[in-house]
């Protein structure tokens, strides 16, 4: 059997759609043996220009194209290497800045808003800037100086020149940066769309819902609450009344559902402390998940409150290694230990 591999491009309309396969040129013995014959890859020969008949209706396939995997902090840094970035000293510590400034969260890092803004911003206002290559090249130039390659006062000069240059541009357009960043820090603020407002038919000018967003207090305390709440006129029917408290700064927040797949009512965020694993928190307080959770939080502290009973009764101390259910507590590593060895950071798998 000869066959020939072929890609046939069929306009249907204004889309045009592609096949791959192959045509049997000459069947040769599997004209008598079928079995031979795979119908998978095997399309008909056809001309060009010929048209073709649809076998039956048309119908719509219910897909959607699957965004790229995101990257582990392991790759970022095997990216960042790959580029000079940082060092091996470094790189783990500019992947946590990105989570203390709040451009990154989660794990594997995803974009805040805020980090996207700033991106888009730099690389619309200075492009330069936003560029590996800027960082890479002051870079590989202090490696030069290492290896005696060049002068101290050479590299200076260079540097002094680019980074003059970069922060007059970055001076001049420092209002239009600052507002596009603004807008990208404000935006994920918005936890999700009120459902109380929606219920009412309460809504922007625009038709846009109202929204639930956080809102920063004195003191590192923070709550949320709906945009639909009128300040001048809070009892007016026409203001919303949703708010409620939220951990305070101390804590890292994000939107993990705009409404909750649990309930449906409230949005529902991932918290982390700056010690421990995240957990979810759904604003809605009577959330399945929510009641779940007081409940296993509850029988923990019986535990531990038997636990404790138990060994003051037997005279024995405590002394054992602190255990938390029952498990052992794993310890962070230290930021030493995690710069030392960047490769395995938790997410590199
Ligand atoms: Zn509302
Ligand atoms: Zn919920």
């Amino acid at each position: 059997m000869i066959t020939e591999s072929t890609r046939a491009d069929i306009e249907a309309g204004s889309e045009t759609y592609f096949v791959r396969g192959s045509v049997v040129v000459d069947p040769g013995y599997a004209a008598i043996y079928t079995y031979a014959r795979s119908a998978d890859e095997e399309i008909p020969k056809l001309e060009e220009g010929q048209s073709l008949e649809i076998d039956g209706d048309p119908w719509m396939v219910d897909k959607e194209t699957q965004p790229p995997l995101r990257i582990s902090q392991g790759r970022l840094i095997e990216l960042m290497e790959e580029r000079g970035l940082g060092t091996k000293a470094t790189r783990a510590d500019i992947i946590q800045k990105l989570y203390d400034r709040g451009y990154v969260f989660g794990n594997p890092p995803e974009p805040s808003e805020t980090g996207i803004a700033m991106y888009r911003a730099f690389h619309d206002y200075v492009p330069r800037m936003a560029t590996p290559e800027m960082t890479a090249e002051l870079e590989s130039d202090m490696d030069q100086i290492a290896a005696g390659k060049t002068t101290k006062d050479e590299v200076l000069r260079i540097s002094r020149e680019m980074l003059h240059t970069t922060t007059t541009e970055l001076e001049e357009k420092r209002e239009d940066l600052a507002k596009q960043i603004w807008s990208g820090m404000d935006e994920d603020k918005f936890l999700g769309p009120c459902k109380v407002c929606e219920e009412a038919g309460r809504k922007h000018e625009d038709g846009s819902p109202n929204r639930l967003r956080i809102i920063e207090l004195k003191g590192g305390k923070r709550m949320y609450g709906c945009e639909g709440w009128d300040r001048d006129n809070p009892d007016s029917p026409d203001s919303c009344p949703v708010s409620g408290p939220l951990p305070g700064r101390g804590y890292d927040l994000w939107r993990l559902e705009e409404r909750c797949s649990i309930c449906g009512e409230m949005p529902r965020l991932t918290v982390k402390g700056f010690r421990g694993r995240p957990w979810k928190l759904c604003l809605n307080d009577d959330c399945p998940s929510m009641v779940e959770m007081r409940q296993k939080r509850e029988e923990r502290k019986r535990a531990q409150e038997a636990r404790k009973a138990a060994a003051g009764a037997d005279g024995s101390g405590d002394g054992a290694a602190p255990t938390v259910n029952g498990r052992r507590r794993r310890r962070k590593p230290s930021p030493q230990t995690a710069r030392r060895k960047p490769a395995r950071s938790k997410s590199a798998k």
